[in-house]
């Protein structure tokens, strides 16, 4: 009998474990299967969201739909990632991971200005307007792709007979086929996982993990907290459905975001498991993910708010409830702006820090600095967290829409 999927991927992932752990930096031999592994994912990124993007809407039909879908979907990404947000701020307040921390690991070498060079959120905003779609495209700017297929979407709609239909048959035969690509990729999860595993787990370095075990866990509890409380009782409340089947659909994308650390290159696998075992129809699963996957980040935004404190109370500071407020507000904003690709999470810090005045701070840089060094294990889980929370998401707004084939065999 052929194991299921996301069992082939748990037994690549200890494999890869037990692996890295005996033959040590030797391990790096296969990380060239992780590294095929994630240009295979990326090379469907683009032509994906164009395709799927396009034909959801010029689906959609009218903007009367498109305006409620869109409502709920922005509705939906809103309330996941300030609950997530406000679970960061409950637990750095409870656990207070930075006091006492002093921050002269040696890091040295770290230079801030490779980081900090996000822009601010009003020019993610108007960035987002891309001059060019080819070169938006050539960049792999996914923002800019997003807002230009939404444009061209709905040009479509509002076109009339042969012209429309010709469109809307190519963009939805053209996905049709990016997710055929993806689901041949999709055979190779188990030795791209293990490829990505093993490298990740033979190129850290375990001593630092200990100066800031309490961040560490802080954030850690936080995630799970989120992810494995909080959404499927949010879950639950909106459609009644046991949150245990939908995390076994969403296995092989969970993994697939523990492994790779970036939601862009997880989502084809996340499209895949929506609309295949979760059985969302293709018209919101094509609609909802893309931007999903691009904005909404429930687990890098509890990650901002959390990481943001964390380096206040290393420094000594007392924020006030004002601050922790803006820090709130910038949170999310961050993770909205944060690219889907692998610690792209720890580079928007720098937007959250600037907005409480701990931006030019040098000891925030050295910190920042720190957090880097230790953030792979973190960004994994809270990659997994950000697609959970698109792929409920998904499942919450098709049943809104009236779908009801979803779980049949789970
Ligand atoms: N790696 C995360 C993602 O792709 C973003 C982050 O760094 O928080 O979802």
């Amino acid at each position: 009998m052929k194991l299921k999927l996301h069992w082939q991927i748990l037994i690549a992932m200890a494999l890869g474990i037990i692996f890295a752990l005996i033959a040590g930096e030797k391990a790096l031999v296969v990380a060239p299967l992780g590294t095929i592994f994630m240009r295979l994912l990326k090379m469907i990124i683009v032509p994906l969201v164009l395709f799927s993007i396009t034909s959801g809407v010029a689906s959609l039909g009218d903007s009367r739909t498109l305006g409620r879908m869109g409502l709920k979907t922005f509705g939906y990404y809103f309330l996941t990632s300030i609950s997530a947000i406000v679970i960061g701020l409950l637990l750095t307040n409870l656990i207070k991971p930075g006091v006492g921390v002093s921050i002269d690991t040696g890091v040295g070498s770290f230079d801030p200005s490779n980081l900090s060079n996000s822009g601010g959120i009003l020019g993610i905003l108007i960035r987002m307007i891309p001059t060019n779609p080819v070169q938006a495209m050539a960049e792999g700017n996914m923002l800019s792709i997003i807002f230009w297929s939404i444009a061209f979407g709905f040009g479509i709609t509002r076109l009339d007979g042969k012209p429309k239909e010709i469109l809307t048959n190519f963009f939805n035969a053209g996905f049709e086929a990016m997710m055929k690509i993806t689901h041949g990729i999709i055979f190779l999860l188990p030795i791209g996982v293990f490829g990505l595993i093993s490298k990740a787990v033979a190129s850290s370095g375990w001593d630092l993990f200990r100066a800031v075990g309490m961040y560490m866990v802080t954030i850690f509890t936080g995630l799970t907290i989120h992810i494995f409380i909080l959404l499927p009782l949010i879950f639950w409340f909106f459609t009644r459905i046991n949150p245990l089947k939908h995390f076994r659909a969403m296995a092989p994308a969970m993994a697939t975001a523990f492994s790779t650390s970036s939601s862009g290159a997880t989502l084809p696998v996340t499209m895949d498991c929506v609309e295949n075992n979760v059985g969302v129809s293709n018209k919101t699963t094509s609609f909802v993910l893309p931007l999903g996957a691009t904005i909404n980040m429930d687990g890098t935004a509890l990650y901002e708010c959390a990481g943001v404190i964390f380096i206040a109370q290393a420094l000594g500071f007392d924020l006030s409830f004002a601050q922790q407020f803006v820090i709130v507000i910038t949170a999310f904003l961050a993770s909205v702006g944060a690219a889907a690709v692998p610690s792209a999470g720890l580079v928007m810090i720098f937007i959250v820090l600037d907005a409480v005045g701990l931006g030019e701070h040098p000891g925030a840089a050295l910190i920042v600095g720190t957090m880097l060094a230790v953030d792979r294990p973190l960004d994994m889980y809270r990659t997994m967290v950000n697609i959970t929370s698109d792929s409920i998401g998904a499942a919450i707004i098709a049943k809104s829409e009236g779908e009801t084939d979803l779980y049949k065999n789970y």
